[in-house]
This record gives C-alpha cells, sequence and structure tokens, in this order.
C-alpha cells in the first residue's frame, strides 16, 4: 500500500492489556483509511486515567505479543522512554516530524476516549498536527457534551476522501466493521477471578500473562 502523500496512523493506549478490540480495530482502521502504517504506542501513565495494574515494559511485552507479524502495524515504544505525563499531541508532533509536512496523519480514539477529548492537552496544537478518527464501540452511545459538539462543528467530516484531502485537523467518527466488545477491565476482571479469556485476546498474549502469572488477585 504505497502512495504518494504516506498516510500514517497513531493508536495509543494503556494496553492494559491489549485485545481483539484494540488489534482488530487497528487492522480495520488501516484498510478504511488505506494507511501504510498503524504506530501502536503504549502509554506508561496515561493522564486521564488511573495507574495501569501493569507496568509499561511488560504491556509493551504483550502488545508485541499481540502484534506479531500483522501486515502494516507497528508497535512503538517512544513514549516509555518519555519523563514525565505522555500527552499524544508530543507524540504526533514527533510523528509529524519523522514523515513531513504532507503526510495525512490519523490518531485514533475509541468513542469512550474521545468523550473525554475536551480534556486532552493543547488541542488546537494537536489539530495542527493530525486527524483524529472516533472509532464506535459497542456499549458506548453517550451523548456528546456541548465542548465536543462544539467541537465536531468546526472540524467534522463525512468520509475518508474528505479527511484525506489535508494533512491534518478534520475528525471522522467511523463505525468499523466488527466493533468488538472486549474491554481491558473485563479481561483484568476474570483473569484475577481464574475465569476464561480465550479468544477474546491472541493466544501467543495469553500465554505471556499466564507464564508471567500477570493479572493475578
Ligand atoms: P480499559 O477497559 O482498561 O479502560 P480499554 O479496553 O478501553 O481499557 P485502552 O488501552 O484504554 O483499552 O484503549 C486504547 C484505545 O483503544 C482507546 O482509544 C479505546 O477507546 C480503544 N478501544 C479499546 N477497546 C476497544 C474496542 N473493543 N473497540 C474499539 N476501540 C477500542
Amino acid at each position: 500500500m504505497t502512495q504518494a502523500v504516506a498516510r500514517i496512523g497513531m493508536f495509543g493506549g494503556t494496553f492494559d492489556p491489549v485485545h481483539l478490540g484494540h488489534l482488530r480495530s487497528a487492522v480495520e482502521l488501516r484498510e478504511a483509511l488505506m494507511l501504510d502504517c498503524v504506530h501502536m504506542i503504549p502509554a506508561p501513565s496515561p493522564p486521564l486515567r488511573g495507574v495501569p495494574q501493569v507496568d509499561a515494559s511488560q504491556r509493551l511485552a504483550l502488545l508485541e505479543a499481540g502484534v506479531g507479524d500483522t501486515p502494516g502495524l507497528k508497535v512503538d515504544a517512544r513514549e516509555l522512554d518519555r519523563v514525565g505525563p505522555s500527552y499524544s499531541v508530543d507524540t504526533l508532533s514527533e510523528l509529524r516530524a519523522e514523515y513531513g509536512p504532507s503526510a495525512r496523519l490519523v490518531m485514533a480514539v475509541g468513542v469512550d476516549a474521545f468523550s473525554r477529548f475536551a480534556q486532552w492537552e493543547r488541542l488546537e496544537a494537536l489539530f495542527e498536527l493530525a486527524h483524529v478518527v472516533v472509532m464506535a464501540r459497542p456499549g458506548y452511545d453517550t451523548p456528546w457534551s456541548d465542548a465536543l459538539r462544539e467541537l465536531l462543528g468546526h472540524r467534522e467530516v463525512d468520509d475518508v476522501a474528505a479527511l484525506m484531502a489535508s494533512p491534518s485537523g478534520g475528525i471522522l467518527v467511523l463505525s468499523l466493521p466488527s466493533r468488538i466488545d472486549v474491554s481491558a477491565t473485563e479481561l483484568r476482571e476474570r483473569l484475577a477471578d481464574g475465569r476464561s479469556v480465550r479468544y477474546l485476546l491472541p493466544d501467543a498474549v495469553e500465554r505471556a500473562i499466564v507464564a508471567q502469572k500477570l493479572y493475578r488477585r
């Protein structure tokens, strides 16, 4: 999938642990937007969430096991080297410097993460650097807040072609085909209770969790 202008995705998360909802969404996002690659970027300590249950290097190893050789997905550990809170705007700034001014840079967030978006750091700067794609997720249908509606009002586009007409600045709300109803919270609870997580995350991730005795109560 090589195009004249690079199309790059950023899929950040806590990945505590990575599951099929993340991975299938990343694959379908790449297909829907015809992205050259999607950077899968674990956050060491996400600013708007509680402390992750498993440390960042172990979450990174699980992500690597989960992504494996999936074409077009690239595990990217850059935020783990950062001191202090890691903000997406800083990561996008690095990606923009690497791919150049005409690349189409797209940050993907699930609709649950987008519902807190008005609190994110330096939003104006973020939209100068990238587009935002909001992925629908089963069970999250809360109405947009006024602040989000205002953001959408300025920036929302109707389809991929309109989004890709410029390097950054737009928002596209996208319903990807699979919409897998799995959350890391549910997986942590299952693992703590000793219940099965089979088929909710890749086998390699399950094996690594069991081998390292992670997420046990
Ligand atoms: P938790 O249950 O601990 O909140 P999570 O399953 O939401 O975790 P995160 O690592 O917080 O996983 O999510 C990273 C990104 O992936 C977020 O933008 C989130 O909205 C998105 N995401 C997570 N699960 C899904 C899913 N099943 N389908 C689509 N997007 C998802």
